[in-house]
């Protein structure tokens, strides 16, 4: 049993020390891939299902890896945040969101906005405000099509520091959205003190509300508190023409999700653009 044990724990401390080998190597793959540009934000539409009309886009970034292909956030953003990549990585995405946004603009598409998620770390840094300011220079956009999503713990890490930035930000027309809505918190007498423009609710809603009445009071209850306090609401995660019936029931006008559309290269989102022309 002993032996046995000191393989057991053997086994474990190879699998451990590769893991640790593993985490390294994609942290300075990580590295390389900021300078060899190997990034891209995919684009999915933000709809409005009263009037059928797209509104905007928000930018989920994608890592063009050499040899694995295509990853998800999932698959690095972790390790970005635990290295403080994050901070060049997520100020790339901004600019490269910022970029796309005026591209639009300048063919005409004047109207849209362009959502770009935040980190913590990102939020909490000293620069950001002024890199925020910056790129809205740097790029030429409307800085009022400009939306940025935070979380609930973000948001309330600090939260008269969070207020102080959102304010500042505000001051020259950039909104803030509150994400992954209802999953964090249940106490939401902060909501009012955060001066933020939309929520989104979370798609963990969504994906049981067909069937669980619940749900449906709890999106309810959400879309009528957010109302209250002059809130947008849009509901991510919409995947069925039931989904977005129900929502309409609720009066919930803005939508997002695989219904519309999934995350698309900027070329796809461009198709989106055209034909949302001719609605
Ligand atoms: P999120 O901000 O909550 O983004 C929504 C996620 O749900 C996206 O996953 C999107 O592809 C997916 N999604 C949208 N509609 C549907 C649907 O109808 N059904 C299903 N099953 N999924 C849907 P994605 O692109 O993998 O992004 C995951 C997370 O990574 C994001 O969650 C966000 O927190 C983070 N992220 C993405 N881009 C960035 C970025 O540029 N910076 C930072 N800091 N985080 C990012
Ligand atoms: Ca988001
Ligand atoms: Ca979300
Ligand atoms: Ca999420």
């Amino acid at each position: 049993a002993k032996a046995n044990g000191k393989n057991t724990y053997t086994y474990f401390e190879d699998s451990y020390n590769q893991m640790l080998t593993d985490k390294i190597e994609l942290q300075s793959e990580l590295r390389r891939a900021i300078e060899n540009e190997e990034f891209v934000l995919f684009y999915q539409a933000q709809m409005d299902i009263s009037k059928k009309k797209l509104v905007g886009f928000e930018a989920l970034i994608r890592w063009n890896h050499p040899i694995k292909g295509l990853l998800n956030p999932v698959d690095f953003i972790y390790l970005a945040e635990e290295s403080g990549l994050i901070i060049p990585i997520g100020k790339w995405a901004l600019k490269c969101a910022c970029k796309q946004l005026k591209e639009w603009s300048d063919m005409g598409y004047t109207d849209i906005t362009m959502s770009v998620n935040l980190s913590a770390r990102q939020f909490r840094d000293e620069n950001f405000v002024q890199t925020i300011l910056e790129i809205i220079e740097e790029t030429g956009i409307d800085p009022s099509r400009l939306e940025l999503e935070i979380t609930e713990s973000i948001a309330l890490d600090n939260l008269e520091y969070t207020i102080e930035v959102i304010k500042e930000l505000n001051k020259i027309g950039v909104k803030f959205s509150l994400d992954d809505f209802g999953t964090g918190y249940s106490a939401m007498s902060y909501l009012k003190r955060l001066p933020i423009s939309n929520v989104k609710i979370d798609k963990s809603f969504l994906d049981t509300v067909l069937e669980d009445t619940t749900d449906q009071k709890i999106i309810q209850a959400i879309i009528n508190l957010a109302y209250n306090l002059d809130l947008q609401v849009i509901a991510e995660g919409v995947e069925q023409l039931e989904h977005e019936q129900l929502l309409q029931r609720l009066n919930c006008n803005m939508a997002q999700g695989y219904l519309y559309s999934k995350p698309v290269p900027k070329e796809k989102a461009e198709d989106l653009l055209n034909s949302s022309d001719l609605m």
